[in-house]
């Protein structure tokens, strides 16, 4: 593997704080502008569109397609590098600083409070579709903006990654299969190092020289935003990419660069969290495909349809439920022929004369243990069927964006392109003929990195045929269904 560290341009810049902080200033900056052009729209008077500036308008258009498609490209080459940039993981750590610095409490610790936001966020899409409005846009960044301040100002370090951050935790699950990561050069040095410097929060003295005119201002070293020392890692979850450790480390002893993909599968296993959060992220992608074939659609819908109707309730309540249904039962029900397969490993039939007490709390706990080794593999495949929904959006929508930048609110660009005509509507980027065969060679690598992955896995578990059916059966589900899709949507319509 190259290291980029030391390589002769790319090192010297990768190394230089100066390029990250104007990396996030011009970040923080671009979200200040999605703020202020997006905030005073909502719609057009007198146009009878429900939601005309979509995508003519800077704010959604940056926010809903170029961030949220583009972060999940970057995913697939540089996993969790967008946090290198991210100017709210940034003024975090900045203010932060400053605060109270209380230990975030361990029931907030987890991934599920963030979980539970990503939950909330489809709710709020699927009931007020804040994706198609500016406003909508706008008030939600401002939201995050307010949830930064009290969590900086409340606890230390990084706690609004940790706590407000679906992004974020949607990395960290990407990140483990991406080739990219950042480790300790040789070990044995950082075995024999006794300074801490590299991790830790520590003050150092500044000197500034003007001719005879010195000054001396005290600094401090911001330390590692996720408590980890370097030397630990051993899988690309935690790590941001700050590079604070590559600025501080007195050795030299830290490289970055490329490795193969799904180095890490078979020694990392997913915490419960994660495992959460690959299931609530299964149950948004399979939904998103699910948007452009009426039969999946109508199968997948037919539970929360079917349950409005018997409570009498109207569109908001079914949406509602469909919200809930998708993020939360859905995905646990695909993962159940897999998860029971699975279970099956541990079916012992002996005589007993006497029947004991059934061990109820290991049973539960190997119960869940099943479901996040199951469920470790479909990152690829989760992966690559994001990518398509990436791709696709681009694709269509990328010709937006020069119209964007010459009118923020979008309303002029959306008159003159459709009503006025005086602007051809943006065309898209790859004719549907391209575009349906790097769909199926997306859908197809992500499947086959899959199976590549079950099979990593199987050899390191007890059991490993029963898993090997269990997780081929999971993953080869949702691969029917996203082909099926595919098929229906780009190859036979
Ligand atoms: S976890 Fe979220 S807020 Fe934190 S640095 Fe990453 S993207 Fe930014
Ligand atoms: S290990 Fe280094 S690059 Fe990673 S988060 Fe910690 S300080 Fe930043």
């Amino acid at each position: 593997m190259r290291d980029l560290l030391h390589l002769p341009i790319l090192g010297t810049l990768l190394r230089s704080r100066w390029l990250w902080r104007t990396l996030r200033l011009l970040a923080l900056a671009l979200t200040l502008l999605v703020i202020a052009s997006g905030w005073r729209h909502h719609r057009i008077p007198g146009v009878e569109v429900p939601d005309p500036l979509m995508y003519t308008s800077f704010a959604t258009f940056s926010l809903w397609v170029l961030w949220i498609m583009g972060l999940v490209l970057l995913a697939l080459v540089a996993g969790r590098f967008w946090c290198a940039v991210c100017p709210f993981g940034w003024l975090n750590g900045l203010l932060s600083r400053y605060g109270f610095k209380r230990p975030l409490p361990s029931w907030l610790g987890g991934m599920l409070p963030v979980t539970l936001l990503l939950v909330a966020l489809q709710i709020a899409v699927y009931l007020l579709a804040i994706h198609r409005y500016p406003d909508y846009t706008a008030r939600l960044l401002v939201l995050l903006l307010a949830a930064l301040i009290f969590s900086s100002v409340i606890f230390r370090k990084h706690a609004f990654c940790q706590l407000f951050c679906p992004a974020g935790a949607v990395l960290k699950c990407y990140a483990r299969v991406a080739p990219f990561e950042l480790r300790v050069r040789d070990s044995a040095v950082c075995s024999d190092c006794s300074s801490t410097q590299c991790v830790s929060e520590s003050k150092y003295w500044q000197r500034y020289a003007l001719g005879p005119a010195v000054v001396h201002l005290q600094r401090q070293r911001p330390g590692c935003p996720v408590d980890i020392h370097p030397r630990q890692i051993d899988d690309n979850s935690d790590c941001t990419l700050c590079m604070n450790c590559v600025e501080n480390c007195c050795n030299d002893n830290l490289r970055l660069g490329f490795r193969p993909w799904l180095a890490e599968l078979q020694q990392a296993l997913l915490g419960r969290g994660e495992a959460f959060l690959l299931l609530v992220l299964t149950g948004m992608v399979t939904a998103n495909f699910s948007k452009v074939n009426v039969p999946l659609r109508e199968l997948l819908f037919a539970v929360p349809k079917k349950t409005a109707l018997v409570l009498g309730w109207q569109a908001d309540g079914y949406f509602l439920l469909s919200a809930l249904w998708i993020t939360l039962l859905l995905p646990l029900l695909l993962a159940l022929p897999g998860m029971i397969f699975y279970r099956l490993r541990s079916l012992q039939v002996t005589r007993v004369d006497t029947p004991l007490e059934p061990e109820t709390r290991h049973e539960k706990r190997s119960l869940f243990a099943g479901l996040s080794e199951l469920l470790l593999p479909t990152i690829p495949l989760l992966l690559a069927s994001h990518l398509i929904l990436a791709v696709v959006k681009l694709n269509a929508k990328l010709g937006y964006l020069p119209l964007t930048l010459s009118d923020l609110s979008g309303v002029k660009s959306y008159l003159a392109v459709h009503l006025l005509g005086t602007i051809a509507q943006p065309g898209v980027l790859l004719s549907i003929d391209l575009l349906k065969w790097l769909v199926v060679l997306l859908l197809v690598l992500g499947y086959l990195l899959s199976v590549l992955a079950v099979k990593k896995v199987a050899a390191t578990r007890d059991g490993g045929s029963f898993y090997l059916c269990g997780a081929l059966f999971n993953i080869s589900l949702l691969a029917g269904l996203y082909l099926d899709t595919v098929i229906r949507w780009l190859f036979l319509r």
